[in-house]
């Protein structure tokens, strides 16, 4: 092979564009490993299985299943290809550089870009900021939006299903402001009270910022509607889709929110990136986040100019590798379709929630109308990390604890919960080993 081939093999994986061709066009095949027929009618679970390599693991001798999707899901294997074609053939830094490595990189990253404008169907690719994860990115918010938006006295309204990502940030803006937080309750099932949510609005509140999923009880909260009642007495809103992203289809434009944030790991990229799409005009009249390289455009001891968006906001060496990582699962998802995955899931957590219903003694923790991905329950008499560790014996991976949602634990007067989460890459028999797991740890504390 040829270099100038090779260097093309390359770009088609990456969604790196050819030469002048425009970097929204370039979408790569999912893996060949698997002979899928990507358009094919029915979904085909053991063929997409096939893409994910770590499916194959052994876990205590036993065959792995892997219910821990909400803390991160498993990488298909153009993934991890995409990692090592970064480090192997063109590894180099971002934007300043003129040769022929650093072009390529920058193409791979501003592709991702695209990739991610897309996946959000966001209006712009400058309002797509690359951070290390939905963590970051609702600090950036707080920090940059927050500290220059926020007088005291005003509020910034949560809800009571939050994750602390979602809730340390805006406890410390308000306190540093004088401001108030302000929570909406939710009822037995896990749903968010609108009417206590409306009421919770008023003309001091500027910042309304909410899960579109919540991670310890699968809740799928109405956002549109939120919006539309916060944009009444004009709040900005910030999504926390950490959980939706990888169930949901996201439409930033149709949701009409101002800031969405996810995380690559859990929609099957790398660790340590993760996405904060904002409205341009919103990001424009930010302070940036942290100063450094590529957010400036010019320093002086006197006086540092800034970069226009999204660079203003990605001081330093961006996560390059995992950034590229993140666009080839993207591509993947694209690939994938979204509508035979998404019913499939819906399929899995309906039969789930119906064999777990039935076992005596265990008790579902968030029973919403509208759910996605995740089934957190806890069985009588046995704490949730012991369930989890015997589980564990037969090969299946749940989570234990409190899933950084501490007070939605409070509110449903348990400590913790075991979490089962789930993946368009599951299967009906992982549920029914999960229900066999279950018999099991009820029969060792009989
Ligand atoms: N919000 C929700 C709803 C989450 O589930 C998570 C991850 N558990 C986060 C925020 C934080 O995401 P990250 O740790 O990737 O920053």
């Amino acid at each position: 092979m040829t270099s100038e081939e090779g260097r093309r093999n390359l770009s088609s994986r990456l969604g790196i564009p050819d030469g002048n061709e425009p970097m929204t066009t370039t979408v790569h095949p999912i893996t060949k490993a698997s002979g899928r027929k990507v358009k094919s009618p029915a979904f085909n679970v053991e063929a997409v299985r096939a893409d994910f390599p770590i499916l194959k693991e052994k876990v205590h001798g036993k065959p792995l299943v892997y219910l821990d999707n909400a803390a991160t899901s498993q990488k298909p294997r153009v993934v991890v290809d995409a990692l090592m074609s970064f480090y192997t053939e063109f590894c180099s830094n971002v934007h300043r550089g003129v040769h022929e490595l650093s072009e390529r990189a920058t193409r791979a990253y501003e592709a991702a870009r695209v990739k991610a404008q897309r996946f959000l169907n966001a209006r712009e690719a400058r309002e797509i900021v690359f951070v290390r994860g939905t963590t970051e990115a609702i600090n950036l918010v707080a920090a940059s939006f927050g500290r220059a938006n926020l007088r005291a006295g005003d509020e910034v309204l949560i809800t009571a299903m939050e994750h602390h990502s979602n809730i340390v940030p805006w406890q410390l803006l308000t306190e540093e402001k004088g401001a108030r937080l302000t929570v909406a309750p939710i009822n037995d099932r896990g749903e968010l009270i609108f009417d206590e949510f409306e009421k919770r609005l008023g003309t001091e509140t500027r910042i309304v910022a909410v899960a579109h999923v919540s991670n310890a009880l699968g809740t799928v909260n109405p956002v549109a509607r939120i919006v539309q009642a916060a944009k009444r007495v004009g709040a900005v809103v910030v999504v926390d889709g950490a959980q939706a992203a990888p169930h949901l289809k996201i439409d930033v434009q149709t949701l009409g929110a101002d800031f969405y944030a996810f995380s690559s790991h859990k929609v099957f990229g790398p660790t340590g990136v993760g996405v904060l799409w904002g409205r341009a005009e919103l990001l424009e009249a930010m302070p940036p986040y942290q100063g450094g390289g590529d957010m400036i455009r010019s320093v002086r001891f006197e006086k540092t100019t800034y970069n226009d968006i999204p660079y203003k906001f990605e001081a330093g060496t961006p996560n390059i590798a995992d950034v590229v990582g993140l666009g080839a699962a993207l591509d993947y998802l694209r690939e994938l379709g979204f509508e035979r995955p998404a019913e499939h899931e819906r399929a899995l957590l309906a039969y789930a929630t119906q064999q777990i219903e039935k076992i005596p003694g265990v008790r579902i923790i968030g029973t919403a109308r509208e759910k996605a991905g995740v089934l957190s329950f806890v069985i009588e008499g046995v704490h949730p990390h012991d369930a989890g560790t015997l589980l564990d014996q037969e090969g299946i991976a749940v989570r234990t604890g409190h899933h950084c949602a501490q007070p939605v634990m409070e509110r449903f007067g348990v400590p913790a919960t075991t979490r089962a989460s789930f993946a368009f890459y599951n299967t009906r028999e992982e549920v029914d080993a999960l229900v066999r797991g279950i018999h099991r740890v009820k029969e060792m504390f009989a």
